[in-house]
């Protein structure tokens, strides 16, 4: 997909994207950041727009040219059969070798098979082992022209200084919950589950994608368990709060797991009729987590959940918001 289409890495897609449009592309890019967060992605981007057979002039609104993401080489890269743009992967899911990265350095000398210039993917670049990374950074100090190289790893401290040094590094952070919404949505997932996974994936699109509905369920109530038990004591309240009140997306996905289960909680307080409409494992959870508090505290635990809420969305500090509905729930449950 062309640069327009990169979901919640702005600031390193714009900075690509200008160094394109600009003709001031490096020779070689290291994309480190957490896995699934789009450095894959970004860089099949950047070889769409290096070898697009027709790109997209820059918008009036004054944004950079990108690649049209149609023509036929925009559409042989997003399959990954362009003859210029190969991506070196591990093999046998292991380890980039040395016979690869010879590979590399020969074709890397002839020239391009259409249009200016040939890119080379190295991905996960840390799995090169020392033959390989020393072979490679030949390559790297004698670079064939047109070549562009875009190494990307989550360890950028795990290769060689040599290459390190060799390479203009962009960094690619976890992705912001409302952009981590988007992307699983786009690849077909309901709204519920992408809410439910984004609120234990830590910004991965990786690690929400490879959830399935019992595993965010599972991640879900570990988060409320730690949370109800951190209630006992002061220090693991105000530390769990430092948590949970981070920033705000963190303190909405949480409240979102903790209000769900106040809920059920409340359900089950009802009595045998109210447990009744819960699924056994969910009633044997409510039991584990809240002991035997009567519903009239379940409320007031609801009533101070149900308060951050309201005091985030009136930008309420969301650590202090944390605090507050900890302390509170705390006092309602009677804990020493
Ligand atoms: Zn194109």
């Amino acid at each position: 997909m062309p640069f327009r289409d990169v979901c919640g890495q702005d600031r390193a897609v714009r900075l690509l994207r200008s160094a394109w449009a600009g003709g001031r592309l490096a020779q070689a890019y290291c994309f480190t950041g957490p896995p699934g967060v789009g450095k894959r992605t970004t860089a099949v981007a950047l070889a769409q727009a290096v070898k697009c057979l027709s790109p997209v002039a820059a918008s009036a609104a004054g944004e950079d040219p990108d690649a049209c993401g149609t023509c036929r080489a925009c559409t042989l890269i997003a399959a990954g059969r362009h003859p210029d743009v190969t991506l070196t992967a591990p093999e046998e899911k292991t380890v980039i070798t040395i016979d690869q990265i010879r590979g590399v350095a020969a074709r890397a000398g002839l020239g391009a098979y259409e249009g200016a210039g040939k890119v080379w993917i190295l991905d996960p670049a840390h799995e090169m082992q020392e033959p390989a990374a020393n072979a490679f950074l030949k390559t790297l100090e004698e670079p064939p022209t047109g070549s562009l190289f875009i190494l990307v790893t989550t360890g950028f401290s795990a290769l060689l200084p040599t290459i390190r040094s060799r390479c203009q590094e962009v960094r690619f952070p976890p992705l912001a919950p409302e952009h981590l919404r988007t992307i699983l949505e786009r690849l077909g997932r309901s709204a519920e589950d992408a809410a439910a996974a984004v609120a234990v994936a830590g910004g991965s699109a990786e690690r929400a994608l490879a959830m399935n509905a019992s595993e965010v369920r599972a991640a879900r109530a570990r988060l409320v368990e730690e949370v109800w038990s951190a209630l006992d004591s002061l220090p693991a309240l105000l530390d769990r709060a430092e948590r949970i009140g981070k920033d705000r997306d963190a303190l909405e996905d949480a409240l979102e797991a903790l209000l769900a289960f106040t809920r059920d909680a409340s359900v089950a307080g009802i009595g045998p009729s109210g447990a009744a409409l819960l699924s056994a494992e969910r009633r044997a959870e409510v039991a584990r987590v809240t002991g035997d508090a009567p519903l009239a505290v379940l409320l007031q635990v609801h009533a101070a959940q149900r308060e951050a809420q309201q005091t985030l969305a009136w930008h309420a500090q969301p650590r202090y918001a944390a605090e507050r509905m900890l302390l509170k729930m705390r006092q309602a449950l009677g804990r020493k």
